[in-house]
């Protein structure tokens, strides 16, 4: 059960979103400024919340209001961090974690003090370039920081597949 909504007040501190960013980011970048476990960041928008995850992935309307007054921002804006509304075909295609990044949007999120930050592309396997710059997407190695593109079996096709 959700609490009503005046049980949920606003941070007194909001940080800006950089574009694309996921729920989960932007919940985790709150929770590092204000010094607390990022999933007790999200409940205290919805107390019954059991990962970020879920918050990212099956997030409900009435539960993204709560989030949007928390963070004084619009249900609908907060929809859109996430992967909620994705038909089941393209659902199964999002990857738990990133598995890929746009360096360039990297780059200018750290401009914006937001070094941290996941777009919600980078999380949607089905992607070859970021919807923000349009630059290519980088695949990301498990347990590697920096991006291994140069190491894709596919990168005879690049060329070809953005035509
Ligand atoms: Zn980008």
């Amino acid at each position: 059960m959700i609490r009503e909504l005046s049980g949920t007040r606003p941070l007194s501190v909001i940080l800006k979103p950089v574009p694309d960013e996921l729920l989960s980011s932007w919940i985790t970048r709150h929770a590092d400024f204000y010094g607390v476990p990022p999933l007790t960041m999200l409940r205290h928008a919805i107390p019954e919340a059991t990962s970020l995850w879920q918050a990212d992935t099956h997030l409900r309307p009435t539960a993204a209001v709560h989030i949007a007054r928390l963070f004084r921002s619009e249900s609908s804006t907060i929809l859109a961090m996430t992967t909620s509304g994705f038909p089941q075909s393209a659902a199964r295609f999002v990857a738990p974690r990133a598995i890929q990044c746009c360096i360039a949007c990297s780059e200018q999120n750290s401009l914006r003090g937001a070094a941290t930050a996941v777009q919600r592309s980078w999380i949607e396997g089905w992607r070859i370039t970021c919807p923000v710059c349009r630059q290519r997407q980088q695949d990301k190695k498990e347990g590697a920081s920096a991006p291994t593109s140069s190491l894709s079996p596919f990168e005879d096709l690049w060329v070809d597949a953005i035509q």
